[in-house]
């Protein structure tokens, strides 16, 4: 059996034991030299199987996505753009969120994140940023309909993931749901005949992760609006200005122009930036929630103030480049990939792909894309390797899809490939 001490002086393990410190390093070892005694591995393993161990532990890791979804939400959502990852670096230490230094008083939390939310939406009076878009909803359900109903459409009753459902966490707030129209069609009437003194608010919310086609219709924001009562819209995706690209997701803006009192979003969708719940519209109501006693509950962390901030004034954050990158470029990209690969010996062939938006948004889109096409068994190493790569299986081979892989990440994924 090799002592402890020997095996702590593995390269490997000194720079594990940098990382995560030595006395989680040397326990994960005695574990190992454990399953050796007991004839579960072999002596010699003993320090790779520490690795092994320790790779599982470790805090988060990085990956690179090469799914060809831009927004997966097993890898995150959006990654930050450099700007965002520098701002969240700074505030990290102490720093001025909730002061003003040229007054030595106390300032308003997160003033410029604000100030850059609300200059990118001009169309809002007032803008208050939370915890996620779940969180969002939960503090206008509260704060506008605890205890009231909320008027909502059966084609809007979405489940987001993980089986998590809007209509649970609306009604987990004390307020009741008025559920009106049917799955594919509701109607202005439906709506009206349902106002009512309980009424809180009506909600619409965009369908950002599924599509109905054939005999369907909804009734349009405009048109809410003219129903006399607040009108909530959750566009989920958190895109501030339409996108071409993307024509079937709305954008805060338009939906304030077209009559919405208030708007919830993601920040971390297509806005590219850090998980967070952005609230966007009428002052008298943003300041309600501002105000409510669950606001403090949902406040968000200085990091991400700091990051949305910085993604807010930076044009181009990682999550739009990869949406309108060139597939000229990406299948250029993928050829020298696929050419370095076999250089190395691996067998691996420039495919064109076609990549997703993801969970985020815009179901049903797909955008062209290139990828590197490589033998299956590739798929776990490279899941389990430094950086760890994400692929995604198709026709019995892993295609490294290159449009949410960041050109100066290709380098690192030859090596990861390659060994
Ligand atoms: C993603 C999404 C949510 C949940 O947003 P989080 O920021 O993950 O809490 C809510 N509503 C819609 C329409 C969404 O697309």
């Amino acid at each position: 059996m090799p002592r402890t001490d020997a095996v702590l002086a593995d390269p490997r393990l000194v720079a594990a034991a940098e990382r995560l410190g030595r006395p989680l390093v040397k326990t994960v070892v005695v574990q190992a030299q454990e399953r050796a005694r007991a004839g579960a591995i072999t002596p010699a393993q003993v320090a790779e199987s520490a690795l092994e161990g320790l790779r599982a532990l470790g805090p988060l890791r990085r990956v690179i996505n090469a799914t060809g979804v831009l927004l997966h939400t097993n890898l995150g959502r959006a990654p930050l753009s450099a700007g965002a990852i520098r701002a969240a670096a700074i505030a990290a230490g102490h720093t001025d969120v909730e002061f003003d230094l040229h007054t030595g008083a106390r300032g308003r939390r997160g003033r410029g994140a604000m100030a850059a939310l609300a200059a990118a939406v001009p169309a809002a009076e007032a803008v208050h940023v939370v915890n996620n878009n779940a969180a969002a909803l939960v503090l206008a359900a509260t704060a506008l309909a605890a205890g009231r109903e909320i008027i909502i459409s059966r084609g809007e009753l979405v489940e987001i993931g993980d089986g998590f459902r809007i209509p649970d966490l609306l009604v987990s707030t004390g307020a009741r749901l008025r559920e009106v129209g049917t799955t594919n069609r509701t109607h202005l009437p439906d709506y009206a005949d349902a106002i009512g003194e309980d009424t809180g608010f009506v909600l619409k919310v965009h369908p950002s992760n599924f599509r109905v086609e054939g005999f369907t219709g909804e009734v349009g924001v405009g048109e809410l609006a003219t129903l006399g009562v607040p009108v909530v819209v959750d566009i989920g995706s958190g895109l501030l200005e339409r996108e071409p690209l993307l024509p079937g997701e709305p954008a805060a803006a338009d939906v304030l122009r077209a009559g919405a009192d208030l708007v919830t979003a993601s920040g971390d969708k297509l806005l590219g930036g850090p998980q967070a719940g952005l609230l966007l519209g009428r002052r008298d109501l943003v300041e309600r929630l501002r105000r409510h006693p669950l606001a403090r509950a949902l406040r968000v962390d200085k990091l991400t103030l700091a990051a949305l901030e910085a993604t807010l004034r930076d044009p181009v954050p990682p999550v739009a480049a990869a949406l309108h990158a060139d597939p000229a470029l990406l299948a250029k990209r993928a050829e020298a990939i696929a050419a370095a690969l076999r250089r190395a010996g691996v067998e691996a062939t420039a495919v064109p792909s076609l990549a997703t938006v993801g969970g985020g948004g815009a179901p049903g889109v797909t955008l062209p894309s290139a990828a590197v096409s490589l033998p299956a068994a590739l798929a776990a190493p490279l899941r389990t390797g430094e950086p760890a790569v994400a692929g995604r299986i198709e026709d019995g081979r892993l295609l490294l899809d290159l449009r949410a892989v960041a050109p100066e990440e290709d380098t690192e994924l030859i090596r990861a490939v390659a060994g």
